[in-house]
């Protein structure tokens, strides 16, 4: 259930948050409760149920994603002077958490039909930089629009190495890889409730770790890092990075909710696939090997050598018929503010760039504004065939 449902005729966005009323009612309980101060039974419960469904011994509630990798790094021993691999096709919060530790960003490059890290590129490089002396502290793999990184291959490659890996799940809760919850790779794993992911809790993050330390250290380090002494005293840096009670209710309502909404954004995946069927050169991201995807984003790539138009040609159509879409996430390495990194790179993440589309994938969407999304695709097709 919507609680506010676009007007009819609004814009048709990508990703919109979908809440409703048993998020009003949770979050009404928490200021009954009286517990509006960071922290409160809420935050309790909502860790709980967010380690139970990932398969963590712990979990800590904090006030984003890009927080919760920061914590992890940190705990990692992700340090100045050190060099961290992040894919490059990527949302930038997983490289800028890598600079908050004063560390520097490595980009690696993406398979080329999954979008997600390479390992061969990623054995490649760190055999590199091993040659090169370079100390690298951690692998940040991200499981990219709500599919896991392949963690079967990467792990391995990582522990033969001895780098620590911290999984960027900000995108992918509720997906699975080799039988396994998204959120229980690596030594810590970050997920996001922002407002445009799987679930929201409007904004937020959670560190997950079977490590019982690594948990204490962030909870910590999450709230200034207070020694237990009435005069708080302090002997290191700490951060204001703990989630609020409200927002934790906001949270344990949507991940009641969250299979239908993944069944939601699934079954318009499929919509999708269904009508770029038989067009030579448009294919659906990730489509291969996605009944384990959380489907987070649906994505088209275009070979405009075989389909005769361009993406940049359909999103301006979508646009006119008043419906976002969006190129997949600009490469780190293509960014100014990373200009200079090292890299290693094949050519893949910038051809996705180059040839993807995202989609409307909400779950809040309507089944009206689904019919107008569909239909305006549909006539971008039928008028090139
Ligand atoms: C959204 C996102 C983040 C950051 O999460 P916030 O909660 O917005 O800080 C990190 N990494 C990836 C891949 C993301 O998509």
């Amino acid at each position: 259930m919507t609680a506010a449902p676009a007007q009819r005729g609004a814009r048709i966005l990508l990703s919109s948050p979908d809440v409703g009323g048993r998020e009003q009612e949770l979050v009404a309980e928490a200021i009954a409760s009286g517990w509006i101060a960071p922290l409160g039974p809420m935050v309790d419960a909502f860790e709980e149920r967010i380690a139970e469904r990932c398969g963590r011994r712990h979990a800590v509630a904090l006030s984003s994603g890009t927080a919760a990798l920061h914590l992890g790094l940190l705990e990692l021993g992700v340090r100045p002077g050190t060099a961290v691999i992040v894919p490059t096709l990527t949302f930038a919060a997983t490289a800028n958490a890598v600079t908050y530790c004063g560390a520097e960003p490595v980009f690696v490059d993406c398979d080329p039909d999954s979008g997600v890290l390479s390992p061969e590129l990623l054995e490649h490089a760190l055999l590199s930089l091993q040659q090169a002396g370079t100390d690298v502290s951690a692998v940040v793999p991200v499981d990219l629009l709500g599919r896991c990184a392949d963690y079967t291959a990467l792990d391995p490659v990582c522990d033969r190495f001895g780098v620590p890996v911290v999984s960027d799940a900000a995108e992918s809760l509720g997906a699975a890889h080799a039988s396994r919850p998204a959120g229980s790779f690596g030594a810590v794993a970050a997920l996001s409730f922002n407002g445009n992911k799987i679930m929201t809790t409007s904004g937020g993050g959670m560190l997950l770790t079977d490590d019982p330390r690594t948990a204490d250290r962030v909870r910590y380090l999450s709230t200034q890092a207070r020694q237990p002494a009435v005069h708080y005293e302090h002997t290191e840096i700490g951060f204001n990075y703990r989630m609020s009670n409200v927002l934790a209710a906001l949270g344990l309502a949507q991940l009641e909710r969250l299979d239908g909404m993944i069944g939601r954004r699934r079954a318009l995946r499929e919509r999708y696939a269904e009508v770029f069927t038989g067009i030579p050169g448009a294919d659906i991201f990730q489509r291969s090997g996605d009944r384990s995807d959380n489907c987070w984003l649906t994505a088209v790539i275009v070979d405009r050598d075989r389909t005769g138009w361009s993406v940049e040609e359909l999103r301006a159509a979508l646009e006119a018929a008043g419906i976002e879409s969006r190129p997949l996430w600009k490469p780190m390495h293509q960014q100014p503010v990373f200009a200079g990194a090292p890299t290693y790179l094949d050519g893949s993440a910038d051809r996705l760039f180059d040839c993807g589309l995202t989609l409307p994938s909400g779950s809040a969407l309507r089944d009206d504004q689904v019919d107008t999304v569909m239909g305006a695709l549909g006539a971008f097709l039928g008028e090139r065939r």
